[in-house]
């Protein structure tokens, strides 16, 4: 741990989080740097900062189209990410309907409300990373979930987060062990945890000590989903096209990396 870090921390108590309740504005404890979180929101990070004994939350690491990722700091110093839900367009949730029915974990939910399907979404990606990450799967380890707020293992350090597989663009020596890797986890995602990832791509891999980890698996689906040999199959196209294409690797071909993937079915 850095010595600057160190001693910010010295300078910030932790009696403060293991009081019940917060005072909503406590700039101690989150340096939002001109972010504007709902009420609920704000409420439910205080809560699942409590829980998992958060010390501080620091601005943004990334901003996706639904979601922003913060990155958080227990009093080890350890760091966390932590995934908000914030927006869903309508075009979104109608993009999303399909990873959930069909999926017999939550195709009973009653879904009344935007911030009901946030929080569904958001409880899915938990339950998806937990299985992943138990089957064996290189996935961010899951530290929590409530409401539309996910924590879990922060890829990268000091503040600083990994390159996507896209952005890290590999030769193609390198390259073969993360396609080796990719295929290994897939395989496990099937064979182990039965679920598809259906967004798998370049750019939900992260590349961290050297080792592909596995990212943004909130849509992933069950094998007993409809859809689920489709997904596997738009999984697999898009990761042959980068290996094959973009990295120029000798690979085997789509049908028979799937019927190898497949093959524990
Ligand atoms: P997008 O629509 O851009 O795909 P998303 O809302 O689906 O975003 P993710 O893909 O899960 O969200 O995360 C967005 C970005 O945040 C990632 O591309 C990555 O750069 C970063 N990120 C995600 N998870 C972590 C993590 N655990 N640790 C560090 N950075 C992360
Ligand atoms: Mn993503």
């Amino acid at each position: 741990m850095g010595e600057d870090l160190e001693r910010k921390l010295d300078r910030i108590t932790t009696k403060r989080i293991d009081e019940p309740r917060f005072k909503i504005k406590d700039k101690d404890l989150i340096e939002t740097v001109e972010e504007v979180f709902d009420k609920y929101t704000l409420e439910s990070l205080y809560e699942i900062m409590r829980k998992l004994r958060l010390l501080r939350m620091f601005g943004v690491v990334n901003s996706g189209k639904e979601a922003r990722i913060y990155r958080a700091i227990d009093k080890e110093g350890k760091e966390y990410a932590v995934k908000i839900y914030l927006t869903f367009t309508s075009e979104f949730k109608k993009g999303i309907w399909k990873y959930i029915m069909g999926d017999p974990r939550f195709e009973n939910a009653k879904i009344t409300s935007t911030k009901k399907l946030m929080y569904l979404w958001a409880r899915k990606e938990y339950k998806n990373l937990e299985r992943m990450f138990r089957a064996g799967v290189r996935v961010p380890k899951p530290y929590g979930v409530h409401n539309n707020i996910v924590v879990m293992e922060f890829i990268g350090k000091e503040g600083v987060r990994a390159p996507l597989l896209k952005e890290y663009m590999p030769d193609v020596d390198e390259g073969r062990i993360f396609f080796e890797k990719i295929i290994d986890y897939v395989k496990k995602m099937v064979c182990k945890s039965r679920l598809v990832h259906a967004d798998l791509s370049e750019y939900n891999v992260m590349i961290f000590d050297n080792e592909p980890i596995i990212i943004d698996v909130a849509q992933a689906v069950t094998l007993d989903h409809p859809n689920a040999l489709d997904f596997l199959s738009k999984d697999i196209n898009n990761i042959h096209r980068f290996f094959s294409k973009e990295v120029g690797l000798e690979i085997p071909s789509q049908e028979e990396l799937k019927g190898e993937i497949i093959k524990c079915l």
